[in-house]
């Protein structure tokens, strides 16, 4: 297997907008990092590096903070009609439209993902997320409330803005993860400091220029790229923030927690997911391959929901191992900048050495590697799509999130629903599971015993106007629908006696 090597033609307003300058944007204007430091962002494909990006550091973020503080309490955001912010949420899913090519071409230099993919999905998705949240802004309504208390009352509950919130993001979908804290934030009236992740960088800088060309007031968005060790800590343990939304690692999901405990932060977190794809023996076999393949194959695994672990029933196991695997070597992997690249590179070295080590681990702790295995070619930072067999529960493949494309393929001997679904329970994590069956009782059976925000049924998909989130350590809180923009207000309850 090579990669492939032809590539797109880069649009000259993408080259442009690359080759900079890469400020920090901090109450309506772009600055260099108070340090005049900078670092580099790659592209994973060839590992070069593509350009150079402002550093922020606690300075930067205490102007960024006070100027987010300033818009929230003071400024022309803070007495905007909700239909005036929806207007503008609008307006920018509009731009984002217009641009879409553009951003989708930064979207793939900056984190690798195939083109198609960014206009598929990336794209497509970040622009409904901001239609949906734009009409949230007229409906998010209180409600009055009958009390018993002795005499004649009036009581209701209004939602009011949480205030001044920091977005700590990932780089696995960059612009869907800024715009999905975004949305819902400036749905609510809040205001935003945005850290996205150093590796990616370039999508989130670029909406924040259509942010400005738009005509948010000053301080509404404020963006610092930026270290999490430096930057992002500045922004959790900041007194002026007053909630923190992250998407990201666990393990920097507790170190947010620890920081935003000191003043008791509003805190959401979405962390990381070992999604089981639950196949039963009357599902439609050929769907559930490519259901399987797609699930952890899409975005090179790099997603929280990613079907790491396939579980099929002991009768349809070998047909489903052998699909997926076949599946796994007709993926076309290669720069995301070719039309018929379908898996793009992981994101950095540090990730390709990461899923490098697991994929070892599997095999010297007995796992069976059907597929893939090993990186491809020596430039960039390819991984071969790669099914594991012979994987146990106790396996550190099956115990932790990947993140690549590795699937650890295991069967049930009965469809006991209760034991399927005991050892689909079996992690840490309760991101996510996917069933496929045609039998509804099953399905609703299964969908009820499985503790995991969200269940799938022969198939997959993201829509705005479903809650997504985690059980148990994939985080807290619930991002996208109602809850989404929930999650950005405080309730306040309002009694009178008349
Ligand atoms: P990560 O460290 O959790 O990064 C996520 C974001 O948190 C980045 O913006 C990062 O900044 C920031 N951050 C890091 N340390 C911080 C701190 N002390 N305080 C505040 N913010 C901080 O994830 P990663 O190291 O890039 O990836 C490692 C693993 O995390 C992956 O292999 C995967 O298992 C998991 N992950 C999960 C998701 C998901 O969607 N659930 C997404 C990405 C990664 P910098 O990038 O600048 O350091
Ligand atoms: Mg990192």
């Amino acid at each position: 297997m090579s990669v492939n090597v032809l590539t797109a033609a880069i649009p000259a307003a993408v080259t442009d907008f690359i080759h900079g300058p890469h400020k920090l944007l901090i109450d309506g204007r772009w600055i260099t990092a108070s340090s005049e430091k900078t670092f580099s962002t790659r592209n994973p494909a060839d590992g070069s590096i593509l350009a150079e990006i402002a550093s922020a550091e606690a300075a930067d973020v205490d102007l960024a903070v006070a100027a987010a503080r300033r818009a929230f309490e003071d400024g022309p955001w803070s007495r905007m009609t909700p239909a005036a912010r929806a207007k503008l949420i609008w307006r920018l899913a509009d731009a984002l439209e217009a641009k879409a090519e553009e951003f989708a071409f930064i979207e793939t230099l900056d984190n690798g993902k195939p083109l198609n993919d960014a206009r598929i999905i990336d794209l497509p998705h970040s622009i409904e997320v901001l239609r949906y949240y734009a009409g949230w802004c007229t409906k998010l309504n209180g409600e009055s409330v009958s009390l018993s208390n002795p005499g004649t009352w009036h009581a209701y509950t209004m939602r009011e803005p949480v205030g001044v919130v920091g977005s700590i993001t990932p780089w696995n979908a960059p612009l869907m993860m800024a715009v999905s804290k975004l949305a819902p934030a400036l749905a609510a009236g809040c205001t935003v400091v945005l850290k996205p992740a150093e590796q990616t960088p370039l999508t989130a800088l670029r909406l924040g220029q259509l942010i400005l060309d738009i005509g948010f007031p000053e301080g509404v968005v404020n963006i610092l790229t930026g270290f999490g060790e430096t930057a992002g800590a500045a922004i959790t343990a900041h007194p002026g923030v007053d909630k923190i939304t992250f998407t990201g690692s666990a393990d920097v999901g507790r170190i947010i927690v620890k920081a935003a405990a000191g003043d008791f932060k509003r805190v959401t977190l979405e962390l990381g997911g070992k999604t089981p794809v639950i196949v039963f023996p009357d599902a439609d076999i050929d769907r559930a391959i490519e259901g399987a393949a797609r699930s952890i194959f899409s975005n090179a695994g790099q997603i929280c929901n990613a079907g790491s672990r396939l579980y099929a029933h002991r009768d349809v196991f070998d047909r489903l191992v052998e699909g997926v695997s076949r599946r796994a070597g007709e993926f076309r992997v290669g720069n995301g900048l070719q039309a018929s690249t379908q898996m793009g590179p992981v994101v950095s070295q540090e990730q390709l050495d990461r899923i490098s080590g697991f994929i070892a681990s599997g095999r010297s702790q007995g796992a069976e590697v059907r597929a893939g295995g090993g990186r491809i070619g020596s430039e960039g930072y390819f991984v071969q799509p790669t099914v594991l067999t012979g994987t146990r529960p106790d396996m550190d493949v099956v115990r932790q999130e990947i993140f690549g494309p590795v699937l650890c393929a295991m069967s049930y001997g009965e469809a006991d629903l209760d034991r399927v679904a005991r050892e689909a329970n079996a992690t840490s994590y309760g991101l996510g599971a996917v069933l496929w069956t045609k039998d509804l009782s099953t399905a609703h059976k299964m969908a009820k015993k499985l503790k995991a925000g969200t269940v799938r049924v022969n198939g997959g998909g993201l829509d705005p106007a479903l809650p997504f989130g985690g059980f148990k350590q994939s985080g807290w809180g619930r991002e996208l629908g109602r809850e989404g923009i929930e999650a950005y207000t405080e309730l306040k309850s309002v009694a009178m006696a008349l």
